[in-house]
């Protein structure tokens, strides 16, 4: 069974976007039995969904609020940051980089670019087939893993096209998961072979958007089971995880 989700949700990504409060997300976790759970809210410069500086610390009081009722669950202070340009920025604010435990990553339409990202963002909503879309998108995965400590990249392959043997390679030897996300299968089985030979190491996360969503990953089976690779390999799967924690 799953032990562990590092990629849930909250109130806290705006616009009624994450539907569970904290508490609600916590408790659902301890109900199903999982002795950790990250709370990844959408990053700062998404334009709608993204949690905001000033709701920050009262995220973080709930948190506390959360680990004292929950005491067995280990709970980690997360975001799902946005790459918002091909230099690799995340869109993680300067105050609030040393408050986060885990940083998780992911590529979303609708983000504010940071300077010389415009291209990038425009690119993915115009021509995201293109040769160029796919090298600025590869070259932000490739700065970004180099210049944050990343614990999970979330849906590698959903929303953008990367070079997903260059991403994998660096992952590989970062030491950060590629996720099998439980809202979308966003690799095939053959890809999945080909991260694995890389040396690339998986986590199943939900993405639960709703508490009750917490700890479901079953869209994974079909194609998991397809690639023939061990379940030993999901690190989430029957055992936690060696999360690669932010240093900030
Ligand atoms: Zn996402
Ligand atoms: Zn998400």
């Amino acid at each position: 069974m799953l032990l562990g989700d590092y990629h849930t949700h909250t109130t806290y990504s705006r616009s009624g976007h994450g539907k569970g409060s904290v508490l609600d997300n916590a408790r659902v976790a301890s109900e199903k039995g999982l002795k950790e759970l990250a709370l990844t809210d959408h990053g700062f410069r998404h334009g709608a969904y993204g949690i905001t500086k000033k709701a920050f610390p009262k995220f973080l009081t709930d948190v506390n609020e959360a680990r004292s009722l929950y005491p067995d669950l280990k709970i980690f202070v997360g975001v799902e940051a946005n790459f918002v340009s091909p230099k690799g920025d995340l869109d993680i604010p300067e105050e609030i980089a040393d408050k986060l435990d885990i940083i998780v990553a992911g590529y979303h339409k609708f983000v504010r670019p940071t300077k010389g990202g415009m291209g990038f963002v425009l690119r993915n909503l115009i021509t995201k087939n293109s040769r160029t879309a796919l090298v600025k998108n590869t070259d932000a995965y490739l700065n970004a893993l180099e210049r944050y400590d990343i614990a999970v990249l979330s849906h590698p392959n959903s929303g953008c096209r990367i070079d997903l043997k260059a991403v994998g390679e660096q992952a590989s030897k970062k030491g950060s998961y590629i996720e099998l996300n439980g809202k979308r299968v966003s690799m095939t089985a053959d890809e999945l072979v080909m991260m694995a030979s890389l040396g690339c190491k998986f986590l199943a996360n939900s993405d639960a958007h709703t508490p009750d969503r917490i700890g479901e990953v079953d869209i994974w089976t079909e194609t998991y089971k397809q690639s023939g690779l061990s379940a030993d390999l999901v690190h989430n799967y029957n055992r936690l995880p060696q999360l690669l924690l932010n240093k900030r």
